[in-house]
């Protein structure tokens, strides 16, 4: 892999490509800082290494210049977190960028304006990329949760350096972390899928039935899964014109050697909000009135005890609607045994979505092996599609 330790870094000016897109609160202050967190490592080693750092990023998404969005607002955050300086440009292509790149001396940073302020940043535009890549010698791309995206400074300003550009620190994680799941990772491997639908998730399934040995399919997608099989399930989430799909599926599992897990059983509600009475059915035999929207206790039985068979975990989308303190249960138990067979050795990646804002909820996120950052681009990565920023750097 392309990775920082793969580059000469001393007297060299990276280019990097961080995500710095953090939640602002109205006086611009950064409410949750993970993000500038997770960029530091990858900063700290450049300048270990005797290299200067041109940071780039995006912010939301505005049309044109807008106070608001401006990189400017997290200046206070990231040096009191790198514990140092940092100069700041307000142009992000042109001769004023550029002449503040140049003079940065070994350990000097540098944030540049948000790139979303021009245009050209979504289109891929190959002469604004041409300009960002004026401001580095080498160039790091080390923010995944945009590496699905051709955007000029996350895939197209790589084809400027064809010899000296690799993955920073977070990215390269996350490839290893993938790749864990995907292909390198001790067996048996479980994926669990939870969330609202069947078909958000279909080609993720379909991708992932050869390379695992279980799938728990839990959330509100399982009741699909009930219904196509004869079940009962009262007025649950459920896709009709998938059930046909759900069926293939089950089969396909069959012949790949994957063993299914679906819940047995629920915790239902009679409306769908926090304070609605609740009741545990068996999964097939909710009665009309109730919705199903949490794993019942047996399913967590039963999900714990395969959890603990398994070496490597991929967690991606809720057991029910965890938003929902009362409902929170299932998704909390099985984040529990994700924990505790973490523990005992195994690798649990969790990524894509609302089981990263589950994690966090329950605050796990530090005893799982790995939390993923993107989540489009996780997604896509499951879905087994190369991501362009990742291509872009093994060109
Ligand atoms: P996704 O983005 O597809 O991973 O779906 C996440 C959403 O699925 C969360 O907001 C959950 O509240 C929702 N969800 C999980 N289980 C259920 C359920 N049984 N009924 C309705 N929504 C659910």
């Amino acid at each position: 892999m392309n990775t920082l330790e793969s580059i000469p870094l001393h007297q060299e000016r990276a280019l990097i490509r961080v995500d710095f897109n953090v939640p602002l609160d109205d006086k611009g202050n950064v409410t949750d800082a993970t993000r500038i967190a997770a960029a530091l490592p990858t900063i700290q080693y450049i300048i270990s290494k005797g290299g200067s750092c041109v940071l780039m990023s995006h912010l939301g998404r505005p049309k044109g210049f807008d106070q608001k969005f401006s990189l400017k607002q997290i200046l206070p955050s990231l040096q009191e977190q790198l514990g140092q300086s940092i100069q700041f440009c307000p142009d992000v292509v042109g001769e004023k960028a550029e002449a503040q790149a140049a003079a940065l001396k070994p350990g000097e940073v540098l944030l540049i304006e948000n790139l979303r302020f021009h245009e050209e940043e979504t289109k891929g535009d190959k002469a604004f990329a041409a300009g960002l890549a004026k401001l580095g010698t080498v160039y790091v791309n080390d923010a995944f949760g945009t590496a699905h995206r051709a955007h000029a400074s996350t895939t197209i300003v790589a084809q400027f350096f064809p010899k000296k550009k690799c993955f920073g620190h977070l990215l390269a994680g996350e490839i290893e972390a993938i790749d864990k799941v995907m292909s390198s990772g001790e067996k048996p491997v479980l994926a669990i899928l939870g969330g609202a639908k069947v078909s958000s998730k279909i080609t993720i399934i379909e991708n992932i039935l050869p390379k695992v040995d279980h799938l728990i399919i839990g959330g509100g997608m399982a009741f699909t899964f009930i219904k196509a099989q004869g079940g009962k399930i009262g007025k649950s989430i459920c896709e009709d014109d998938k059930m046909p799909l759900a069926l293939s599926i089950l089969e396909q599992a069959k012949e790949h050697g994957v063993q299914i897990h679906l819940p047995v059983d629920v915790r239902a509600g009679q409306s769908f909000a926090n304070d609605t009475q609740q009741q545990v059915f068996p999964i097939n035999e909710i009665p009309d009135d109730w919705e199903g929207m949490d794993a019942g206790p047996d399913s967590e039985v039963k999900f714990d005890a395969v959890v603990k068979q398994c070496k490597t975990i991929l967690w991606n989308g809720p057991l029910g609607v965890f938003e929902f303190s009362n409902f929170a249960n299932g998704t909390r138990a099985l984040g529990d045994s994700v924990v505790a067979q973490t523990k005992r050795g195994a690798f649990s990646l969790v990524g894509g979505g609302d089981s990263v804002a589950a994690v966090k909820q329950f605050k796990l996120e530090n005893a799982v092996s790995y939390v993923s950052t993107g989540g489009g681009a996780m997604l896509e990565s499951l879905e087994g599609k190369t991501l362009p920023g990742i291509a872009a750097i093994l060109a």
